[in-house]
């Protein structure tokens, strides 16, 4: 599964890919990025982890003397990569210097989104002369399109929250406070086969209507409408994200009618997903149902977010994104309606495929009536 997962060759797409986006170099340090190249999920540490890719010569891996075991463990281990150990407790030990010195005048550098400005005030010094940029120049035209091995990784995460969330109903029971049933369900995702919990969002009641609501000690009540949004990474990477919103007892009969509203939107922008339109078609077409109803100030955020190695990235679907869906190319779509004292949201993670779209999460999408 890793070399599917994470394929040898991937090295040398980055390094065509480094060219192509005019780059001299790209850096990466541990993160997303790094285990994309190399399937190599390495510690964040203050020391210097990096591996460098430069658009003309050999890559290489360096690493603290005391992580080489691990990295000749990991997946890059089994890359025909050069791996460097640094030793820390030679006097002066620098490697930033030795980075600088491998990339020689390199012109522009890409460094990974997320790396730390402890480290890129450290690579900015060492390397005086070069212009530094993002690598996701380079690396995003490649993470934007899942191959098919990672559609499958996405696929078995969507497989895995989808059985959380057939559990849920059974954990919202009136007078338990959202934070208890949101550790029983943070227990849930790891039995279901997470490595990691990313987030766990359980907002009841007036709660509801706050998107990015966590959890609290308010004391869930009949009448409340739960939405429940969760999601971890799977020991693939790759990520599960999925929203239900539940309901226990009767909930207001404003909230059942626009929740009708709100999955008729959902639906709608899932099947508008097909190679060929844009990202923005996509959120334009999960918003007119809504605004049509009314409810288009109570829709505030962007419908989805693109999903792989983290829980968050490219391709987001909102306005002014114009990028073209190709297939591959996996995301949320979560419209949510919060007029408050209550709200609602329904996500699913959907793929692109070469002739519409797949979706993978398949809990039931109607309001899941939970009686107390
Ligand atoms: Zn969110
Ligand atoms: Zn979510
Ligand atoms: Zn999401």
């Amino acid at each position: 599964m890793t070399d599917a997962l994470y394929p040898p060759q991937r090295l040398k797409l980055v390094r065509d890919s480094v060219r192509a986006a005019g780059l001299g170099a790209v850096l990466l340090t541990p993160g997303p990025d790094l285990r994309y190249v190399t399937g190599y999920d390495a510690k964040q540490l203050e020391r210097l982890t990096c591996l460098a890719v430069p658009a003309y010569g050999d890559p290489a891996l360096f690493v603290p003397r005391l992580e080489l075991p691990a990295a000749q463990a990991s997946p890059a281990g089994s890359l025909g990569l050069e791996i460097v150990a640094w030793e820390e407790t030679a006097p002066g030990a620098d490697p930033f210097g030795m980075v600088a010195r491998m990339l020689g005048n390199v012109g522009a550098v890409g460094l990974s989104d997320q790396m730390w400005a402890l480290f890129v005030l450290k690579f900015r010094d060492a390397l005086p002369s070069a212009r530094l940029a993002l690598a996701s120049a380079a690396l995003r035209p490649l993470r934007i399109r899942k191959t098919a091995a990672e559609v499958e990784a996405l696929r078995e995460a969507g497989a895995a929250i989808d059985r959380v969330h057939a559990r849920v109903p059974g954990y919202l029971r009136p007078g338990l406070t959202e934070r208890a049933v949101g550790s029983v369900i943070t227990e849930a995702i790891l039995a279901e086969g997470h490595a990691t919990v990313d987030f766990v969002i359980v907002a009841s009641g007036p709660n509801a209507a706050s998107p990015h609501h966590e959890v609290s000690d308010r004391v869930l009540r009949e009448g409340d409408a739960v939405v429940v949004d969760i999601g971890g990474t799977m020991p693939s990477g790759y990520c599960s994200d999925s929203t239900r919103t539940y309901a226990i007892g009767e909930p207001p009969a404003e909230f059942t009618a626009y929740f009708k509203i709100l999955r008729d939107a959902q639906e709608a922008a899932c099947a508008a997903v097909r190679p060929g339109v844009t990202a923005e078609s996509i959120d334009a077409a999960a918003r007119e149902p809504i605004a049509a109803a009314g409810y288009g100030p109570a829709f505030f955020h962007r419908t989805g977010h693109g999903i792989g190695l983290e829980p968050h990235e490219d391709p987001y679907i909102v306005a002014g994104n114009g990028v073209v869906l190709e297939p591959g190319m996996a995301f949320s779509v979560e419209p949510g309606i919060y007029p408050g004292p209550h709200g609602a949201r329904i996500e699913d993670i959907v793929v692109c495929t070469a002739t519409g779209f797949e979706r993978l999460n398949h809990a039931p999408r109607e309001l899941l009536v939970v009686r107390g």
